[in-house]
Formats: C-alpha cells, structure tokens, sequence
C-alpha cells in the first residue's frame, strides 16, 4: 500500500466501506488489487495489527481503505489494544460520518470510548469535500470535535470563515480529486488560498498534498 504523505505509515486492518463515494481511491485500488470480493463489506484483516508491536515513533495512519464508522466493536477493541501496547507511535483516522466518535464513545467495551480516541496519541480526522459536509461538521460540533479536518477530494467552495470555526482541529489537510472519471472536479486556485488564509488566520497547520499543489 502506498504511504500516505503525512504519515510514515499505513496499515489498513480493515478494507472495504458501504458508503459508496463516487470518487471513492479506495475502491479503485481495490478493483485493480482485489483485496476483498465485495468493496461495500469491510472485511477485517487483525493479524495485520502485529507489526504495529515493531514499529516505534512513527505516524502511523490506520485506514486508508476504509472508514472507522464502519468497523465492528471487536476490531475497534484490538485496535485500542494495540495501540495502547504501542503508545510511542502516532495513530491517525479519518471519518466522513460526523458521530463516528460518539457511536464509539456510545459501545460497551470497557477499553473503547470517547476518551481513548481523543486522548493518547491518537488523532481522528473528519472528511469533508462540500459545503454541506462542513456544515453538517460544524452543527454536530457542540457534541464531538476532531483534531483534523481532511479536505479531500475538495469538490468545490468551502467557505471555512463564513460558519463557526472548526476551532479544536489542529491539522487541516487539503488535496484534489485524483483519476479520470468524467465528473472529475478541478479545483480552483481561489478555493486553494482560501484555506490558505483560513488557516493562516486560525494558526491551524495546513498540509496541502502534492495532488494539489498544481492548481494554485
Ligand atoms: S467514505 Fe472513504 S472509503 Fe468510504 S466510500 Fe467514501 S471515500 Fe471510499
């Protein structure tokens, strides 16, 4: 699997989510490689979480090829198991449903809440790439905040100083669609400096990727 910019590594225990973006990275990778049968079923991998116990001081992103919304209690528990054991690395996880975190916070495992996923070393993103996803982000603020807002793939105007401020993200990342499917979205250069500004203003670390940096 490809490494992640930001990240020094990716190990991905689940493949698959039902979710279905049209744009989905994932699923294409998963067509070319076919690592499950059926992309719209995560289907867990736990033996991959064994290296984990090798690796020391690393940023270590944890589903490129799914969405934690969708995994089971059980592998979230093996997960929270193994990164306590591990708790020099850095863990990162990204979401495009606003309440994954609460649904975590809401299950009966003594070793999985809210607290764990907000507290050691670990950081969970939320994904948005339309207006309507950030105001869906910024009306469930009062509940869950993320550490990192993943902009990726921007697909259009996101006007982050016209809502609320995401004020808890400490990491904005921002990239374009990649591939050839005929909608594809090109960003524009004012949509880029906006989240410049954005984050220049809100002393907020921006990561731009490299898929973005050509339109600007
Ligand atoms: S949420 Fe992420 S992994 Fe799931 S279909 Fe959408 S882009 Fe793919």
């Amino acid at each position: 699997m490809k490494n992640i910019e930001w990240c020094d590594i990716t190990i991905n225990p689940v493949v698959g989510c039902p979710r279905g973006c049209p744009y989905c990275y994932a699923k294409k990778i998963n067509d070319r490689f076919h690592f499950v049968e059926d992309f719209s079923k995560p289907k867990a991998f736990l033996e991959r979480l064994e290296q984990i116990n090798k690796i020391k001081n690393k940023k270590i992103f944890m589903n490129s090829m799914s969405d934690i919304a969708y995994w089971d209690d059980y592998t979230i528990d093996t997960v929270v198991f193994y990164m306590k054991a591990n708790p020099s690395n850095e863990y990162y996880f990204l979401t495009k449903k606003v309440n994954a975190l609460e649904n975590v916070s809401r299950r009966p495992y003594p070793n999985t809440n809210f607290k764990t996923f907000n507290n050691f070393n670990v950081f969970v993103g939320i994904t948005i790439t339309t207006k309507e996803d950030y105001m869906n982000y910024v009306r469930s603020v009062g509940g869950v905040r993320f550490k990192i807002i993943n902009i990726e793939p921007i697909l259009e105007y996101i006007d982050l100083f016209k809502y609320a401020l995401p004020c808890s993200a400490r990491k904005i990342i921002l990239g374009a669609e990649t591939g050839n499917r005929k909608e594809k979205v090109i960003p524009q250069k004012e949509w880029i400096e906006n989240i410049i500004k954005f984050c220049k203003e809100y002393n907020i670390e921006l990561f731009l990727k490299e898929n973005i940096k050509k339109y600007l």
